[in-house]
């Protein structure tokens, strides 16, 4: 059979808002042209995230109801703790209730004020937490996964010769972590190739650095791997995840990702010391060691999303969703940032609206029509998010886990092969409010006339 089907069926609907043209431009209008201002019941299919949208499985649902609410030594903690140790092989486990609180607190716990921080690409929230710890956060990607047209396997690799460079230029010694994303959220969505995190880690070595994974999306890595790379075909997930992270010495992750929950992180590292400290600044922010700032059930609902996530039919059915949405873009034409990546599709602005000046933020108005004629929320990840020095201009459509259909999709198709075909018409947007950090989340925009 050609036709891959979803390797699931449906126990529970979810009614979706439908709206008009005419309706949405209001919307739009009163959300300040910032589509996180816009309420969820004006978007008809949202695709701004694939941050905790996952549709939980019936085994998931049936395990809220068993959890152990416990505040110390809850059962749930243990299986949770197990499911992270089986994949990771890390002896320190600290849940989170989300990646950026694993992120806060690692940074805290190291000291990172004064200090530089390499990474292929920092997530925003990476980023943000370094900056807001008063260290400085710099981007390593190889340079073919700088450009969206080229087409290659592994284009969230680490750039292994400039980071040699940017060891000995910043001293070793200022380096309290290397950190590698995967897959590489904001570039896109490419996926890391086992030989570069191998050569990282042994750079690493050399310089003494420990090195960390901003894991969130490791299982949708790992099948990349299989599929991609020399020697692991025959691997199941679980193995090729096990090596993985055998050269990492710790990991961040928001299992709002491939923990396939509507919640929930964790901080692992073999460095006991290093988890001491940490355990400290949870117990103080964010929760006990057993629950972490997390209800015990979702605990218990993660543990169960860790063994889902490395299922090979919801891989295989995973990547080719988004995969098929990629195809069907390029068919149209519409400008796609390639090959299609783990989690989602990135339209390229800078080849959609080739004339617009990255100071009129061309990803932000993309989205906006896209939204403006269909209802389907993107998000921008460009030039608003990232200042205007930003390498790719792009619009993500993260498709969450499990909630759309190949229906959903091709409406999604028909929504951005539209708002291509009218991109001589859009006009530029100009920023009349902004926070200091993180500014995309809460800036208020306006049209350039
Ligand atoms: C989502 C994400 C984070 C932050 O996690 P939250 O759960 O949103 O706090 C960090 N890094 C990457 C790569 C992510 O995708």
């Amino acid at each position: 059979m050609k036709t891959k089907i979803e390797p699931f069926k449906i126990k529970t609907v979810e009614a979706i808002p439908m709206t008009t043209v005419a309706q949405r431009e209001g919307y739009l209008k009163e959300a300040f042209y910032n589509l996180f201002t816009l309420r969820s019941d004006k978007v008809t299919i949202d695709l701004l995230t694939d941050s905790g949208t996952t549709a939980m499985s019936d085994r998931q649902w049936g395990a809220l109801m068993y959890a152990d609410e416990a505040y110390a030594g809850s059962v749930s903690y243990y299986k949770f703790e197990d499911a992270v140790k089986k994949i990771t092989g890390f002896k320190e486990v600290i849940p989170t209730h989300q990646g950026r609180a694993a992120e806060r607190i690692l940074f805290q716990a190291m000291g990172v004020e004064g200090k530089f921080i390499p990474n292929n690409t920092h997530f925003d929230t990476t980023r943000g937490n370094i900056e807001f710890s008063h260290g400085f956060a710099f981007d390593l990607l190889n340079e073919k996964g700088k450009n969206p047209e080229i087409i290659d396997d592994f284009k969230g690799n680490m750039d292994i010769a400039k980071l040699e460079d940017f060891i000995k230029e910043k001293g070793a010694e200022n380096i309290p972590v290397c950190f590698i994303t995967v897959t590489n959220n904001a570039g896109g969505g490419q996926p890391v190739s086992m030989q570069n995190i191998r050569e990282t880690k042994e750079l690493c070595n050399k310089y003494n650095i420990p090195l960390f994974l901003d894991c969130c999306r490791f299982a949708e890595n790992c099948y990349f791997i299989k599929k991609r790379e020399k020697g692991y075909e025959n691997k199941s997930i679980l193995e090729i995840a096990q090596e993985m992270f055998s050269y990492a010495d710790g990991a961040t992750m928001s299992a709002k990702k491939d923990g396939m929950s509507n919640t929930g992180g964790f901080l692992a590292t073999n460095n006991e010391k290093l988890a001491r400290d940490a355990r400290t600044i949870l117990i103080v922010t964010e929760g006990f060691v057993t629950y972490g700032g997390l209800a015990r059930r979702d605990l218990e609902a993660l543990a169960i999303g860790f063994e889902e996530v490395m299922d090979e039919n919801y891989l295989s059915y995973r990547i080719g969703q988004v995969e098929y949405l990629g195809n069907q873009l390029i068919k149209n034409n519409v400008p796609i940032l390639n090959p299609p990546g783990g989690h989602g599709i990135f339209l390229d602005a800078k080849r959609f609206l080739p004339n617009m000046p990255t100071s009129q933020f061309p990803a932000q108005v993309i989205a906006n029509e896209i939204y403006r004629l269909s209802g389907v929320r993107t998000v921008e990840i460009g030039s608003l998010m990232f200042g205007e020095s930003t390498i790719m201009d792009l619009v993500r459509l993260a498709i969450p886990r499990r909630v759309y259909t190949q229906n959903h999709i091709d409406y999604v198709v028909e929504a951005c092969t539209e708002a291509y075909e009218n991109r001589n018409n859009l006009k530029g947007l100009k920023i009349v409010w902004e926070a200091p950090i993180l500014r995309h989340f809460t800036a208020k925009l306006a049209p350039i006339d």
